[in-house]
């Protein structure tokens, strides 16, 4: 189901240079630094959603419907191999925002197979050098070295072709491009679906129990 993909003809390069002129842009950040992306807006009443669809939707966006369309994000950055991602943007989150992203290593070399605390050192070099510095479990209990060391995602907040230069690019820049706007679209579709089924759900009050310190005055001497 497609409400905001749109496909482009790739062999032409004024098709190609409309679709990235004309596409929706949305502030990469709270506007204060100007810069923009590519974008949808979705805003309940811009998802096509019928009358009762749309009553049913101001309930369910009081749950924490982000948890779980995380994971299309997710699924999105892993298919632009750590490249884009997808931010949220807007008062109350009425858009999203194609991102430019990088994997960084988190410089984790080694873990605790006893309390699990990471550390930046490597061990294995000399007998014994695997010793946690948290619990001071050692040997088999001690640190060992990750097998793939863990990464984190750095997101950009720099806008994604602001210029609308297009005439100087390639044709193979420009499909690149393309291929990028148009993967963020088949994902924001993705989300909008995914929401959809939300509607299907029913929105229960749960109440729950959190244990609270409160701090309250006391005189400080009795009377
Ligand atoms: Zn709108
Ligand atoms: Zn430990």
């Amino acid at each position: 189901m497609s409400h905001f993909q749109k496909i482009t003809d790739r062999r032409s390069k004024e098709a190609m240079v409309r679709f990235l002129t004309d596409h929706f842009r949305y502030d990469t950040m709270r506007s204060w630094n100007a810069s923009s992306s590519y974008a949808q807006c979705i805003k309940l009443h811009k998802l096509g959603l019928t009358p009762e669809q749309l009553m049913k939707a101001y309930d369910v966006i009081q749950t924490d419907i982000w948890d779980e369309l995380d994971i299309l994000i997710q699924d999105f950055v892993t298919e632009m191999g750590g490249a884009y991602t997808i931010g949220v943007n807007g008062r109350s989150g009425g858009y999203l925002v194609l991102l430019g992203s990088e994997w960084t290593s988190t410089g984790y070399k080694s873990y605790c197979r006893t309390c699990y605390q990471r550390n930046y050192q490597s061990c294995g070099h000399t007998d014994g050098d695997n010793a946690c510095g948290m619990c001071r479990a050692t040997g088999e209990k001690g640190r060992v070295n990750y097998a793939t060391p863990p990464r984190q995602l750095s997101v950009s907040n720099s806008g994604i072709d602001e210029e609308c230069d297009f005439e100087n690019w390639s044709m193979e820049q420009l499909r690149a491009r393309v291929n990028v706007v148009e993967a963020f679209d088949s994902a924001c579709d993705d989300i909008r679906v995914a929401f959809l089924g939300m509607l299907d759900m029913d929105v229960v009050e749960e109440t729950i129990m959190v244990p609270q310190k409160r701090f309250v005055l006391q005189t400080s001497h009795a009377l």
